[in-house]
């Protein structure tokens, strides 16, 4: 088994990314699959979310995709809007230096500008099903250069019903590539399709040996339904944590809490299906910088999300799936951090409580409601923690840009600029090569380049008298 990640044959722009995201050694479900995929075997592996999984296939897909090509390499699938646009992140910051474009296509966002994003050069292509059917049918996504294809969250994508829609999409991919195939759990149907698209795959199942059910401490308190908001006051109070999510059933009950949360004063904010797209991103971006400290909402959040240091997770609601249950404490203690959970069970709801503690084989421990007494000692710490805003976290790919400056030139397709008249100007610069050239997006009349390595100054001052493509642009710094 190799322990660190420069004994795989991976690239020094890849290695880079790695280091500069903080991943010491390869996780074990990483042990497994990169060298597989590196072979170019199919795999399947069965692990939780919170393992390190998306960069388990990030790295080699990263590795391996061929920059020249402009056709995309590798289509990853995966059930919501929320875990697309984060496997987007995710991966562009591993091929960040082998300037690696990534797309995301998901439903309820303009079809016309991922249309246009697809249209350029873009190696791999994150998306949902429904949408990625969409711009196959209207024949906006092409799928004829796909080497690499990967099923993510599988079993998530059987229970919201997508599986045809993923068989409609493995027939449109070319036979002659690899196949990856992650789950938590392998039901049947997902068995099946493994066995009928997947050639002789590698199995591994990753059994944490400590395992969500088992770090997360947890707590119930049997409570009737008009009392909970009351419960949900006195245990933040006591808990008083750094970040909570409250998971509610419906997004009524979403929005009923929410409300009262705020007008007490909460610094939160809600998700839910039944919101905007845009809303949704947003918040769940706005909550993972740490920007609110309470975030309610139904089981959208629950999968995959990828959100450091949440101190505490409140289902509100008991979830009537134990799938469910072992989804939403797991937003808690991620990556082998300790993490707490506490559920209200009403008294017509102990047959949901029955079946989770059945599954987990585990009970979950009965606590008495705080004393008068314990809350007031708390209240002082929990009004000064409120009143404070949350300080803003880096986000994960930040050390990546530190020494990138993006320009912007206000040159575009219009005047025929392409990337090469860029590249041939900037590498005439001294000191600049093609490598310190990175992301090149030619819009319809200007066009945006990344500098990296720290020359961005230097290469902005040479362009304020250096023509492109024979002329003199005006060329600016880039607004994030
Ligand atoms: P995932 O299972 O893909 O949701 O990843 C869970 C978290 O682990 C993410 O925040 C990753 O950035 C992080 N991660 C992935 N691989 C490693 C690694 N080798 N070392 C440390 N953290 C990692």
């Amino acid at each position: 088994m190799k322990t660190n990640f420069t004994d795989y044959p991976l690239s020094s722009e890849i290695l880079k990314s790695v280091s500069m995201l903080n991943f010491e050694n390869p996780t074990k479900v990483q042990q497994a699959v990169i060298p597989a995929v590196l072979q170019q075997r199919d795999i399947i592996v069965q692990s939780q979310t919170g393992s390190g999984k998306t960069a388990a296939f990030g790295i080699p897909i990263c590795e391996l995709v061929d920059w020249e090509e402009n056709k995309p390499q590798a289509l990853v699938m995966v059930p919501t809007r929320e875990l697309a646009m984060q496997v987007k992140e995710d991966l562009f910051n591993i091929g960040r230096f082998k300037r690696l474009k990534v797309s995301a296509i998901f439903g309820r966002s303009p079809f016309n500008s991922q249309r246009k994003e697809l249209r350029e050069k873009t190696h791999v292509v994150v998306g949902t099903p429904g949408r990625i059917i969409d711009h196959m049918t209207r024949e906006t996504l092409d799928l004829s250069k796909v080497k690499y294809l990967v099923i993510d969250e599988a079993d998530e994508m059987l229970n919201m019903g997508f599986i045809e829609d993923i068989e409609t999409i493995i027939a449109g991919v070319s036979k002659d590539r690899v196949t990856l195939l992650l789950s938590a759990t392998m039901p049947q149907r997902i068995e099946a399709l493994a066995k009928q698209y997947m050639k002789e795959p590698v199995i591994t199942k990753i059994e944490e040996e400590n395992t969500a059910v088992d770090r997360i401490s947890q707590e119930r308190y049997e409570v009737s339904q008009r009392d909970k908001i009351q419960l949900l006051r006195d245990l933040t109070i006591i808990e008083n944590p750094d970040s909570c999510i409250i998971f509610c059933n419906t997004q009524v009950v979403v929005d009923q809490v929410y409300d009262e949360l705020y007008e007490f004063g909460y610094t939160c904010s809600e998700i839910h299906g039944g919101m905007e797209q845009d809303d949704r991103l947003r918040i769940m971006k706005d909550f993972k910088e740490g920007r609110f400290r309470y975030l309610v909402a139904t089981d959208v959040a629950a999968r995959g999300i990828d959100i450091e240091d949440i101190s505490l997770v409140i289902n509100y609601d008991i979830p009537q799936e134990t799938e469910s249950y072992v989804h939403r404490i797991g937003r808690t203690g991620r990556v082998s951090k300790e993490g707490r959970a506490i559920t209200f069970v009403t008294e017509y709801e102990g047959k949901f409580l029955r079946a989770i503690e059945k599954e987990m084989g585990k009970e979950i421990p009965l606590k008495e409601r705080p004393e008068t007494k314990t809350l007031t000692d708390a209240k002082d710490a929990f009004d000064q923690k409120i009143r404070t805003r949350p300080e803003v976290k880096e986000s994960k790919g930040d050390p990546l840009s530190k020494d990138i400056l993006k320009l912007h030139i206000n040159a575009g397709k219009k005047t025929k600029m392409r990337p090469v008249d860029i590249v041939g100007t900037l590498c005439s610069i001294e000191g600049m090569t093609a490598a310190d050239i990175g992301i090149i997006n030619v819009l319809d009349v200007s066009t945006f380049v990344e500098i990296l390595n720290n020359k961005g100054e230097m290469v902005l001052e040479e362009l304020q008298n250096k023509p492109i493509k024979g002329r003199l642009r005006k060329v600016t710094k880039a607004d994030r």
